[in-house]
């Protein structure tokens, strides 16, 4: 990305069990300490700072549960997100039902992905959105900034020559990168290309002060911190759509709070995660698989970049460019507990 390199990271796992048997899972895992303001030992500390508080709240009244943790922890949406999902993954398991049915319910079993490259040069992109559209994917994101942004504008013509006329939808990510100076040139000179620009600048004042003078719509992602910045922003028009992040934003809870504003205003929007394994992979499919379709930019999995599945049966993977929507109770998967080793921490 334009501001980081990532080789490996560090996920942080919740079980959570009843005194009637249920378990569920949940997961948050920062893509490393500087993409947003989390990081893997602070979710821990989060976590404990809440866990004990928590014992004897009913896992099943998930608006309660949000509640009690707000009442223990001021802010910290992403470690509290752990706790939101294993709660939906109990819930589902104890009604028998998946967890997109607690969500509203699925629209789709087969919820569309897109394909994100890194930074990279203009050919070599270019390959990855030819080889991604053979697969099927139906969106291409390419990740431009932190480099001179003459090699961006040429990586997005590049890319543009593989994909006009195919249908594949193209995103461009500067994952908060360019100078406003850089994101102006970028969206001036290829006036023509019909892409959407990411978080294009670091804060939501920069893109405010360039918003009227760009060609392209213009979603945010990093800067939709909570539900609160997305109503500022949407209140404000400050974009056209948004990237979200399940745990950034608090949890499946909070996220479906997010999907019906964005239905109310026709905002696309994607379902995905900064990172994680099948728990986080599960909870972004089921959400994804509840969005109105002609707004649903899709959901994003760390899958195709890590080696294995916490579930080796029903792991969730991308195929065709495409995510089948695990079959449930909860999120429809079971993790082998053996692959994580002793708990860090454990509250009863
Ligand atoms: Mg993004």
């Amino acid at each position: 990305m334009a501001n980081a390199l990532v080789w490996s990271l560090d996920t942080t796992i919740v079980k959570i069990v009843t005194d009637s048997g249920l378990v569920g899972w949940g997961e948050t895992c920062p893509v490393g300490p500087t993409y947003q303001p989390h990081h893997a030992a602070g979710a821990r500390a989060a976590l404990m700072e809440m866990a004990q508080g928590l014992i004897g709240v009913d896992p099943t009244q998930i608006g309660l549960l949000h509640r009690k943790m707000d009442s223990l922890l001021n802010g910290h949406g992403y470690a509290k997100a752990a706790i939101d999902i294993a709660a939906h993954d109990l819930t589902g398991k104890a009604y028998g039902v998946r967890v997109a049915d607690l969500l509203g319910g699925a629209v789709t079993d087969r919820v569309p992905s897109y394909y994100a490259s890194g930074v990279g040069e203009p050919d070599e992109i270019a390959r990855i959105a030819a080889e991604k559209l053979a697969e099927g994917y139906p969106r291409m994101q390419v990740k431009v900034g932190g480099r001179p942004v003459e090699v961006d504008i040429a990586v997005v013509r590049k890319v543009w020559e593989v994909l006009r006329g195919t249908g594949m939808r193209l995103a461009v990510d500067a994952n908060r990168g360019l100078p406003t100076r850089d994101a102006l040139r970028l969206s001036r000179e290829c006036p023509e290309i019909p892409f959407i620009m990411e978080q294009p600048c670091n804060t939501m004042e920069e893109i405010a002060a360039i918003r009227g003078q760009l060609h392209h719509a213009v979603y945010v992602d990093e800067n939709g911190t909570d539900l609160n910045a997305v109503l500022r922003a949407v209140g404000a028009g400050l974009c056209d759509g948004f990237g979200m992040k399940v745990t950034r934003i608090g949890g499946l809870r909070p996220m479906a709070t997010f999907r019906d504003i964005c239905e109310v205003r026709a905002m696309p929007h994607t379902c995905d995660d900064a990172w994680g394994g099948d728990i986080i992979a599960a909870a972004c499919t089921h959400i994804g698989a509840t969005v109105q379709p002609r707004l649903n930019e899709g959901v994003w999995l760390a899958a195709p970049y890590i080696a294995g599945n916490f579930d080796v049966e029903n792991g969730v993977n991308i195929v065709g460019g495409h995510i089948a929507l695990p079959k449930g109770p909860g999120l429809g998967i079971t993790p082998d507990e053996t692959l994580f080793g002793a708990p860090v921490a454990s509250f009863d």
